[in-house]
């Protein structure tokens, strides 16, 4: 029995490792790969291996870099089971629709500009077709129940409290006599985090042979979680102050309700009442909805919230208006500040925050207030790296709007927050520990780190590298 680590080595996306044990094969995630355009082009839309030959698939959370790439193996040939938590399930119906419709609008600016150079055209990695024969593969798991993902292959989903439904995954393999009981620890969340769960061990009683762990901030620490609301309000007046607009990128799951969860607590307390709050995506709409009804999912707090007769609604409020279509979108551009707009995608790649970017980075009354993670090349990592002209729509702007980088609001463990969790397992027992979603120096810290607290073998492998489980 093996794994192959296929995607989210050594870089942070396209996670996607296969497991093999009595013959048959499974992917644990099958994750979109970001980057390079032309890069990313080739890796997405050709496997490393025959999407026939999985027998399943066990998927650790929604984010499209963990499943985005589901309707493609399902366009090359996959038919077996995707395992994943009712409320990934929930989550996955809606984002890979949006991901479609984003794959197809791509293919159709570039298939414009290729048409006019006479280049060949490109057809999108999939379409809304394929995703709708891969929502029905799904089957919904409950939170630490046993079941089995194959034969020979056990597997349990514990809470990783990273965003709605996320899971850590524990697999007990068995190959004639031998047995592994090994621990993906998915993307792993943050105790404390607004609305979720903290994030729950997923070791096995018995012990656990092998670790795979996610590294993106294996070198970095965060600001405390219980500093997110001043964090969040300071700069907000401020911008508010001298009537700029706020413009905030965010990923439709996740970082969106967390924000709308403070906006309103901030609003509640009456220190935001005056300032209008949009939420302008139509997948945020829906992914509020999915939400709404996975309240198995929230913390305590998130729980009393909605069984409250008073402010029953974390994920709305008096001021907050949610924009569906895109004439609404559009008169956004012309409405004088100061307001508060929430748009994905997260790293300003695609989507709505492109439009408000164009229209807003020129006035220095405005504010990007950044959020989440800005992976190298993208829009997002020009803002936060301050350059002073940005391309947008491959049109140069100034970028005259202040940035405000917050780094409290990560929805991934933070050095300490990983060697805690990881300190829980048997560091003897433990025969090796992979290091993968995380970039080479990130890994590298958290492998020292991981070292000296007594973990004799800890990898860092590159794609298409085997480990051994046996
Ligand atoms: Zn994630």
């Amino acid at each position: 029995m093996n794994i192959q680590f296929q995607g989210a080595a050594r870089t942070v996306t396209g996670s996607m490792h296969m497991v093999t044990v009595g013959g048959k094969t499974i992917l644990l995630d099958c994750g979109i790969y970001h980057g390079h355009r032309d890069e990313a082009q080739k890796r997405n839309s050709r496997f490393p291996f025959d999407p026939a030959s999985i027998s399943a698939v066990v998927l650790s959370h929604a984010h499209i870099d963990h499943s985005g790439n589901l309707p493609g193996l399902v366009k090359q040939g996959f038919r077996g089971p995707i395992f994943a938590t009712h409320a990934t399930q929930s989550l996955c119906a809606v984002m890979l629709k949006d991901s479609a419709f984003i794959q197809e609008k791509d293919a159709e600016f570039v298939n414009k500009r290729n048409q006019k150079k006479g280049l060949p055209l490109v057809t999108p990695l999939y379409t809304e077709d394929d995703v709708e024969q891969t929502v029905p593969l799904f089957q919904g798991v409950d939170y630490g129940r046993t079941f089995s993902a194959g034969e020979g292959i056990d597997c349990r989903l514990e809470d990783a409290g990273h965003i709605l439904g996320s899971a850590s995954v524990a697999l007990t393999l068995r190959e004639n006599s031998t047995v592994c009981r090994l621990v993906f620890t998915g993307d792993l969340g943050r105790p404390n985090l607004p609305i979720l769960r903290d994030p729950v061990f997923a070791g096995a009683s018995e012990g656990t042979d092998v670790l795979i762990s996610e590294s993106t901030y294996g070198g970095r620490f965060h600001q405390p979680v219980e500093k997110m609301e001043g964090q969040l309000l300071e700069p907000i007046l401020r911008a508010a102050n001298r009537r700029g607009k706020i413009i905030i990128p965010a990923f439709s799951v996740g970082r969106t309700q967390e924000i709308v969860y403070i906006l309103h607590k901030l609003s509640v307390g009456g220190k935001i009442d005056h300032l209008p709050v949009y939420v302008d995506s139509p997948l945020s709409v829906n992914v509020t909805d999915v939400f709404r009804k996975h309240p198995e999912c929230f913390d305590d707090e998130t729980r009393s919230i909605l069984s409250s007769p008073h402010n029953s609604d974390p994920f709305g409020f008096e001021r907050l208006t949610y924009i569906g279509n895109v004439e609404e979108s559009k008169e956004l551009n012309d409405r004088p500040g100061p307001f508060i707009v929430i748009a994905a995608s997260g790293m300003c790649e695609a989507g709505r925050i492109v439009h408000h970017l164009a229209n807003g980075v020129g006035d220095p009354r405005n504010m990007i207030l950044i959020v989440g993670y800005q992976a190298e090349n993208t829009l997002g990592k020009k803002l936060v790296m301050r350059e002073p002209v940005v391309n947008v729509f491959g049109e140069p702007h100034e970028l005259r709007a202040e940035v405000v980088v917050l780094n409290s609001f990560s929805a991934h463990a933070d050095r300490n927050e990983i060697l805690h969790y990881v300190n829980e397992f048997d560091a003897k027992r433990v025969r090796s520990v992979f290091l993968v979603h995380g970039d080479p120096d990130q890994a590298e810290r958290l492998s020292s780190g991981l070292q000296e607290a007594g973990f004799a073998r800890v990898f860092i492998p590159s794609r298409g590298e085997i480990g051994t489980l046996n």
